[in-house]
């Protein structure tokens, strides 16, 4: 029915924008590609990325499959426990860091805290949303790439992998940990092994802190190490590890925030630019949606655009084609781009700032490539940097949003432009 309406009125049929002109449709409430890339007319460019966001996402992102029968044998227990099933996994993959990689107790402590952060230590943790598994969450395919491959659901299984990455994809993490005190051992294995950045506040640095040094006290783990990186005596099997992204990507609900819901405006909205391509005679590629608000005044609290998410600002800079930007990376480490603001001043938030979700950002505005004024949200999944046509791991923000109007999703995350249709943020609850 939503495509239906998109026929009968066509890109121009109705002219809420009130700048726009013939001759310049295709620019309609606009466009954010890349500089890099033109503005391809007529070109249908088809991604299908199909992001699994489900409702009810588990508050600590993962799940136990062992309910499923899917697999796997469940690691129980009081990790303190020292007759626990847990905490006998713990000690074996210490032995195996300490005698493999000749990791210090130090750097063991900072792997295995992690671990509990990541899965519980739990082989068989999942999270299906995600498609991420086991100890430290490895990208099991969908969106995350595939670096989990064949790998057993097994402690033994998944302590080798890392081994084996820790030894060839991933070395940086290891070589980082060289005579490395905990801080920067945490460090290490989060950025070089996660992928997170340092600042990102998924790390909760302070609590796992505390759990690393709780964990070198139990296994007692206080001896040095002696890595080197490229020491022949390490095994790797003379694999590689599987490709495949980080394992942090995963979009999961850290129950720090409802990230899946939330919009970027408030009140009464149109939503005047589709994804991933403008609707009708234009087509041309757009990747974003474009949110106008009634009023889409370039001040006042009707102009404010707000954070979908809680995250860290990690961009703000202009462009020629977004305008004055700002990029927030969120809790779940997928990154959200508010484009087109008047000015760099009316991004009301710097980079290192941890916003909120629902938080007054930026204002909408036409900067850049726009004839009208409005709020352009992109989503991606991997790259704060990536907003043209061949980035990796743009995502239809309606697959994204949970209050996104359902109705203008054909399918697969492909959304219509409507300008007709008044939609009403407030009326939409904005819980999980
Ligand atoms: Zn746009």
């Amino acid at each position: 029915m939503a495509e239906e309406n998109n026929k009968a009125k066509g890109t121009g049929g109705s002219n809420v924008i009130g700048a726009v002109k013939a001759g310049k449709k295709f620019k309609i409430a606009i466009s954010l590609i890349s500089t890099l890339a033109p503005i391809a007319l007529g070109v249908f460019f088809v991604i299908v990325v199909i992001v699994a966001v489900t409702g009810a996402t588990p508050s600590s992102c993962f799940d136990t499959n062992t309910a499923s029968g899917g697999g796997g044998a469940a690691i129980g227990g009081d990790w303190k426990n020292a007759n626990s099933d847990k905490h006998k996994a713990m000690q074996y993959a210490a032995d195996e860091f300490k005698n493999k990689l000749h990791m210090s107790g130090t750097n063991i402590a900072a792997a295995l805290a992690i671990g509990l952060r990541e899965s519980n230590f739990d082989p068989a943790a999942v999270n299906p949303a995600g498609h991420v598994i086991g100890l430290w969450q490895w990208g099991n395919g969908g969106a995350n790439g595939n670096r989990y491959g064949n790998t057993q659901t097994t402690v033994e299984g998944q302590v080798a992998l890392a081994i084996k990455e820790l030894t060839s994809t991933h070395v940086k993490a290891l070589s980082s940990m060289k005579d490395a005190n905990l801080a920067d051992s945490l460090d290490a294995w989060d950025m070089y092994f996660e992928g997170l950045q340092k600042s990102d506040p998924q790390r909760k640095v302070e609590k796992i802190t505390a759990t690393a040094q709780e964990v070198q006290k139990v296994f007692n783990l206080n001896f040095d190490g002696h890595i080197d990186a490229g020491d022949s005596q390490i095994d790797n099997g003379g694999n590689t590890a599987n490709s495949g992204s980080n394992s942090d990507m995963a979009i999961c609900d850290t129950g720090v925030s409802g990230t899946t819901s939330g919009l970027p405006v408030k009140g009464k909205y149109r939503i005047t630019g589709g994804y991933p391509n403008y609707n009708g005679e234009t087509g041309a590629a757009h990747y974003g949606v474009d949110f106008q608000t009634i009023k889409h005044t370039e001040d006042g609290e009707e102009s404010d655009v707000y954070s979908v998410s809680d995250g860290t600002v990690v961009v703000k800079t202009p462009s020629v084609v977004g305008g004055n930007y700002v990029v927030i990376k969120n809790t779940d480490g997928t990154y959200a781009y508010y484009g087109h603001a008047p000015s760099l001043d009316s991004i009301v938030v710097k980079v290192g700032d941890q916003v909120k979700k629902g938080q007054h950002i930026s204002h909408e505005g036409q900067t850049g490539e726009a004839t009208g004024i409005h709020v352009h949200f992109g989503l991606n999944i991997k790259d704060q940097n990536g907003w043209g046509i061949a980035s990796k791991g743009l995502v239809s923000p309606a697959t994204y949003l949970k209050n996104f109007p359902k109705q203008l999703v054909p399918k697969d995350g492909v959304v219509n432009s409507d300008m007709s249709t008044v939609f009403d943020a407030s009326e939409q609850k904005d819980d999980k």
